[in-house]
């Protein structure tokens, strides 16, 4: 998680998040949804990573504030999983 702690700031008070404020939600081959909670302002985000393949970079591509919680985000996420097929499906106009 040690590349991930680099990168990733609160977006609400710039602060790097500590590496308890993180969280995993659900890990694939190449990426991962983590749930971060912000120790200075409190504020809680999911975020989409990219898992870097070839030197080990992981790149924070998404990140959406949420009231959730890491246990909330967990059975909301994990019990009727979206996957970005879905997603696509859904705004793809035909
Ligand atoms: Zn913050």
């Amino acid at each position: 998680m040690n590349e991930v702690n680099l990168l990733m700031k609160c977006s609400i008070c710039g602060k790097k998040y500590g590496k308890k404020s993180i969280n995993i939600v659900q890990n694939k081959k190449d990426s991962m949804l983590v749930h971060v909670n912000c120790d200075f302002c409190r504020s809680s985000s999911l975020a989409v990573i990219n898992k870097g393949i070839q030197n080990n970079d992981s790149i924070v591509t998404l990140g959406i504030l949420t009231d959730l919680d890491y246990e909330e985000a967990c059975n909301v996420l994990r019990k009727d999983p979206i996957s970005f097929d879905d997603v696509l499906d859904i705004y793809e106009c035909h």
